[in-house]
């Protein structure tokens, strides 16, 4: 690419990983050396440059593009993550209700989320912002649950691998297939219930818990703390629909039907009003005596969700590297 070319601005919502890579194959050149281009001495693809960019990287990408700096950050996750969290822990390995795609070098482990017909309605497809929201597992508007892999090789969906070869974001890196094409289900009416809800949390920062106003950042923390695998497993059928491949990974590691299974009884605990007031009882930590063997047997059931260590997330991915191997 020559100073002379036109360089697009992103799309709304759109992932900076996805804006980068589609606007160099759609100018006929590698992500790779657009990105080399961008930033010579920052190899952008190693990390997950989605959840955050410094403001010297963002600075250099904003030159490239003649954009302002901010353009380029609302591009990233950072802003979603401070939304629910407060403030975000930087360099924490995994942030919660953020999915996390397991970077190695260029590879992922986890597929990147996409709906296969909002894909096909793009212009130039891309990737939305949301579909990293671990809440997110189907489209609103389609009414389909997201993909996060290949209909016919089941290679997972790794768009920033795209080559000018590609032409787009729109096809599997290994075997070529359509994307667009893919086989779209229905989502769950009950876990896009819960998405629903979520999401208007998440835009309003209104929030009530068993009859209790709350903060945004307490409703996603208690809520991400009943997805405990006691409390929401995934049922036999939708287990069998995924070849019973649900493998205890952390939420924000699973792929979009198993998070759609373990919202979907979510959405049912969440009208649970006598287990809500139990749940928020044992966060404003009773005294001892005043707390029943019932609530005390809940608390020390409840594992805890965060902070994570990063030997705990490369722990968790080497069981599931050590299952995927049988599959
Ligand atoms: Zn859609
Ligand atoms: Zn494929």
């Amino acid at each position: 690419m020559t100073s002379a070319d036109v360089r697009p601005g992103p799309f709304e919502q759109e992932l900076l990983t996805s804006w980068l890579a589609r606007v160099a194959v759609h100018s006929g050149c590698e992500p790779l050396v657009l990105t080399g281009a961008i930033w010579p001495d920052w190899r952008i693809w190693t990390v997950d440059a989605d959840r955050q960019v410094s403001p010297e990287h963002a600075q250099a990408a904003a030159i490239w593009f003649n954009l302002p700096a901010e353009s380029v950050h609302a591009c990233t996750l950072l802003a979603a993550g401070n939304r629910l969290h407060g403030s975000i822990n930087l360099n924490g390995p995994m942030w919660p209700w953020i999915t996390t795609q397991g970077n190695r070098n260029r590879l992922r482990r986890a597929g990147l989320p996409f709906c296969p017909k909002c894909l096909a309605g793009d212009v130039q497809p891309y990737y939305r912002l949301e579909w990293r929201f671990a809440w997110v597992v189907g489209c609103e508007r389609h009414g389909v649950r997201l993909v996060d892999r290949c209909d016919r090789c089941h290679a997972i969906s790794e768009p920033h691998r795209s080559t000018a070869a590609t032409g787009d974001l729109a096809h599997c890196v290994e075997c070529g297939f359509d994307l667009r094409r893919s086989k779209c289900e229905p989502v769950d009416v009950q876990a896009l219930s819960f998405q629903r809800r979520a999401s208007d949390i998440f835009g309003t920062g209104m929030a009530a818990w068993g009859g209790e106003e709350i903060s945004r950042t307490e409703w996603f923390r208690r809520a991400r703390s009943l997805l405990a695998k006691d409390l929401c497993q995934v049922d036999a059928r939708s287990a069998a629909a995924m070849g019973n491949r649900q493998i205890g990974l952390w939420f924000e590691l699973q792929g979009p039907m198993e998070r759609e299974a373990r919202l979907r009884v979510l959405a049912g605990l969440l009208d649970d009003e006598a287990l809500l007031v139990v749940r928020s009882q044992g966060r404003r930590r009773a005294p001892r005596s005043a707390q029943s063997t019932k609530v005390k047997n809940r608390r020390a059931k409840s594992p805890r969700t965060y902070p994570l260590a990063r030997e705990r997330v490369r722990e968790v991915w080497a069981r599931w590297l050590r299952r995927s191997r049988l599959w």
